[in-house]
């Protein structure tokens, strides 16, 4: 791939979308970084090129997720140029007219799982794997690593890739029994078809930059070595700052800074951080300055102690037996023995129970992979919810994979057209990534749609 020497950047503070006004996750998040990079003159810099977001289109949202009742019920125009602008940047990189990027976007997006029935963690769409199965698409790339550095799990983007061999999702993050959303340890390692490839470092309250640093070094640099991705996300969530105010971490802007600079991503979009004034103008440019090869060490924040914060020794060995558990996690990945697996039961099946904090939704779902010899499976997903509104909904989502082999795309499909005609699902859903076609239906109207 042939690329400049240019770090592209796109901004989009979302002025008209809020939870509610006094929010942690509102415009000013963006509006004081805004200022901290045109104050040190970087948007002059000629190795710096800022491009202007688009909005993405439905079709690229129903590429990754299951809207109920539809794509547009779920997004607003906001959420379209959040996606859109990570979408830009992916384009960007791709003609080689950028070396790497970073998307300054809101409303986040890693706590967006498959389905979605609302907004749960701040997130209603997840901007990286739309970006993700975007750049699989229009590209054709095939293995991508996700390294997600927000202090919180990112469960959305864990969700949606647990059953794919070739996209490694490692996060790590304040541990869950302390922290929402309550998931990512180090048990959930992917399905069986993809073992491995999801990776969670709970880590405790207190972590400071010594402690991320050495999850860096040890697990998930020579993890990136051992995989060997045609391209680097990192989920950048800046929360585990000091100064968050809502998490307990202990991370400065130099320790975030050197961490991109060590992880060398090729594309960060940015997630959490909700030290509007203390952390992310700091911590932004670090990164900004990191990605484009400049010198950081003079972005300190204010509160920061010059010797750094220390990590008592109990702590320390939390963070070292998390990071040996993974490593053998990782050294066992390909240790399991689908056809085994597959003699027993054509489908694996996992139960979750999924709650949306923002919107007050209750949902259970039943997920079956085909164990498909040929291709990486089908998914076929029962998922109820139940909103606070009284609103119920039952739906039947069927999902082919890129790859996904004819008997699959068959399969999947008489499956999709028994859930219309069984007459108990409210919603039933097609999405074939083979075609690039997403369908739904819906039983109220009798009518189906293409989004
Ligand atoms: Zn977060
Ligand atoms: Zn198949």
């Amino acid at each position: 791939m042939n690329r400049s020497d240019k770090t592209g950047l796109v901004f989009f503070p979302a002025f008209d979308w809020a939870i509610t006004p006094t929010h942690p996750e509102r415009q000013e998040r963006l509006l004081y970084t805004r200022d901290q990079i045109f104050e040190e003159g970087l948007m002059d810099l000629p190795c710096i090129r800022e491009y202007k977001p688009r909005l993405a289109a439905f079709k690229d949202i129903a590429r990754t997720h299951f809207c109920i009742p539809a794509v547009k019920d779920q997004v607003t125009e906001a959420h379209l140029i959040a996606a859109g602008g990570a979408l830009v940047i992916a384009d960007a990189l791709m003609a080689g007219e950028i070396r790497n990027g970073f998307a300054l976007v809101r409303p986040p997006g890693h706590h967006a799982m498959r389905i979605v029935h609302g907004n749960r963690g701040f997130c209603n769409i997840n901007n990286e794997a739309i970006m993700i199965d975007y750049l699989r698409k229009k590209y054709g790339l095939r293995k991508i690593a996700v390294i997600d550095t927000d202090v919180h799990h990112g469960d959305g983007t864990q969700d949606i890739y647990y059953h794919d061999p070739d996209v490694l999702f490692i996060s790590f993050h304040q541990d869950g029994r302390t922290l929402y959303p309550g998931s990512g340890f180090t048990s959930e390692a992917g399905g069986p078809t993809a073992y491995g490839r999801t990776l969670n470092v709970p880590l405790p309250p207190g972590t400071t930059d010594e402690g991320i640093h050495y999850v860096l070094d040890n697990l998930i640099l020579p993890v990136l070595a051992d995989f060997k991705p045609e391209l680097v996300v990192n989920s950048a969530g800046q929360d585990s700052h000091f100064t968050d105010p809502l998490a307990n971490m202990k991370v400065t802007a130099q320790g975030y800074a050197r961490l991109n600079e060590k992880l060398r991503p090729d594309i960060a979009v940015l997630e959490g951080g909700y030290a509007i004034e203390t952390a992310l103008p700091y911590v932004n440019t670090g990164i900004i300055l990191a990605m484009a090869g400049m010198d950081y060490s003079n972005v300190v924040e204010p509160g920061c102690v010059s010797e750094g914060f220390v990590m008592n020794q109990e702590k320390k060995e939390w963070v070292e037996k998390v990071v040996a558990e993974l490593t053998g996690i990782w050294e066992r990945r390909d240790t399991i023995d689908i056809e085994v697996l597959r003699s027993k039961s054509e489908f694996f099946q996992r139960q979750k129970t999924v709650y949306y904090d923002t919107d007050g939704i209750n949902e259970y779902q039943t997920e079956r992979l085909r164990l498909c010899p040929e291709c990486g499976g089908f998914l076929a997903i029962n998922s109820q919810a139940y909103h606070h509104s009284g609103i119920q909904h039952n739906i039947l989502a069927l999902s082919i994979p890129y790859n996904g082999c004819h008997e699959c795309r068959e399969e999947a499909y008489e499956e999709y057209e028994t859930g219309i005609s069984r007459k108990v699902y409210d919603y039933v859903y097609f999405q074939d990534k083979v075609s690039d076609t997403y369908r739904g239906y819906s039983r109220e109207k009798d009518r189906e749609w293409e989004e």
